[in-house]
């Protein structure tokens, strides 16, 4: 987002006019932007195969999907109904990889049947694939390397006490099942957690993987996951893509060295692709007064952008309606869910009045992706702006949405 000639602007799109046109709150994703990462992201990594898998958990949407498909990125899945919002942006099954953790088996065998490969997270299911295809299907395991890494405790998934994956001491028993079912065992995945500020973490649990799958010989991939870091505010740490690129690609052909063959390096961002493009616009719906405090009562809430309220994320907050930054005042912005919902306390913004468009930045990915009908209110529209166009890409939600699968019954 750039401030031209006072106003601010998504590609050639003024932000005011987005929210007249499709109304708030909105959000709002500028496709150059992922394009942008996607080409980052494939030019970081020298010399190996790489394979980006989007964690699509992220953000769901069937056209970012479709816009990741046109720019080679493969899709990494967590549930069925992800799986068939992955066939329905055109997809192949063998072009999507299924990483659920704890489900019950027939979720694994709809998504071998659909041609995904599946990251096998713990040894009662590892014994039921061995049981039911033997070395007739391919698959994958997920690993937990004890690596505690990750933004707060709540997107931390590799340390000791994380419920995912199976626990790499338990190499031995993984093995002997391998060797039971004849399994053919085609990748090893791990993947440390979610904002990960030391690129060392990544090293860490990449070292430990690449030692495990020394007694793993039909090895085609490893998957290191996703986690990459990006900036919610000014000065943060990010992941430096291009020096983290080099020195992995350079451990990565070590170890393919040692292994005796040239495997595929598989990540599997979610935010690192679709965090940045995305932008959350409200309206400010009332200036409330108080003593030592002025609120912002804006016309969305937790239930479309949960992360401030459960991982305390900062998401920089813009008022497009009043560019002019030299003047700034105070605010505690807050959403219409009735309970504590905050957007930001404390936050220096320039004067806010009733109507104001307020922007959110950083809130492509976990924002709709995670919101809700909570208070029974419809969840936003999405606009994609492709090439300075604006596409709706999911209407605004209406009170069928709300009603649609509600049995009221004659009490
Ligand atoms: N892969 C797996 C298995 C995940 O659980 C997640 C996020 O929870 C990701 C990838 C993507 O993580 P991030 O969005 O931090 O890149």
């Amino acid at each position: 987002m750039q401030v031209r000639e006072g106003s601010y602007y998504i590609q050639n799109q003024k932000v005011t006019d987005l929210a007249a046109q499709f109304g708030t709150p909105l959000y709002v994703y500028d496709g150059e932007k992922i394009v942008q990462q996607i080409q980052q992201l494939q030019q970081a990594f020298v010399g190996i195969d790489l394979k980006i898998k989007y964690a699509c958990k992220a953000l769901t949407s069937i056209s970012v999907l479709k816009l990741m498909r046109k720019h080679g990125v493969e899709l990494d899945v967590v549930s069925p109904q992800e799986l068939q919002i992955g066939l329905r942006a055109g997809y192949s099954g063998s072009q999507i990889n299924f990483t659920p953790s704890g489900v019950d088996f027939e979720e694994i065998e709809f998504a071998v049947e659909n041609g995904a490969f599946v990251n096998l997270d713990n040894l009662d299911v590892l014994e039921k694939f061995g049981q039911k295809y033997g070395s007739s299907k391919p698959c994958m395991i997920r690993i937990k390397p004890n690596v505690a890494a990750g933004g707060n405790a709540k997107i931390m998934t590799a340390h000791e006490g994380s419920k995912f994956g199976i626990d790499i001491r338990q190499q031995a028993e993984i093995l002997a099942l391998v060797e039971k079912y004849d399994l053919k065992i085609v990748g090893l995945h791990q993947h440390t957690g979610s904002d990960v500020k030391e690129a060392s973490a990544f090293i860490e649990a990449a070292s430990r993987i690449f030692e495990f799958a020394m007694a793993f010989p039909d090895l085609q991939c490893i998957d290191l996951g996703g986690g990459f870091k990006v900036a919610y505010k000014e000065g943060d740490y990010t992941t430096d893509m291009e020096s983290f690129g080099k020195e992995l690609s350079g451990f990565f052909q070590q170890f393919c060295e040692r292994y005796g063959r040239k495997l595929q390096l598989w990540f599997e961002p979610g935010k690192y692709l679709v965090s940045e493009c995305g932008y959350l616009l409200v309206r400010a719906n009332v200036v409330k007064q108080a003593p030592g405090r002025t609120f912002v009562g804006v016309d969305s809430g937790l239930n479309h952008l949960i992360r401030p309220m459960m991982y305390d994320a900062y998401h920089h907050i813009v008022n497009a309606s009043n560019p002019d930054a030299s003047v700034q005042e105070t605010y505690d912005v807050v959403g219409y869910i009735c309970e504590t919902d905050n957007f930001a306390l404390g936050r220096p913004l320039s004067k806010v009045t009733a109507g104001d468009i307020l922007v959110l930045l950083n809130a492509g990915a976990y924002g709709f992706a995670m919101s809700s009908q909570y208070n029974s209110r419809f969840r936003p529209a999405e606009v994609l702006i492709l090439n300075g166009e604006a596409h709706l890409i999911r209407q605004r939600e209406t009170m069928d949405d709300i009603l649609r699968n509600q049995v009221e019954i004659d009490v």
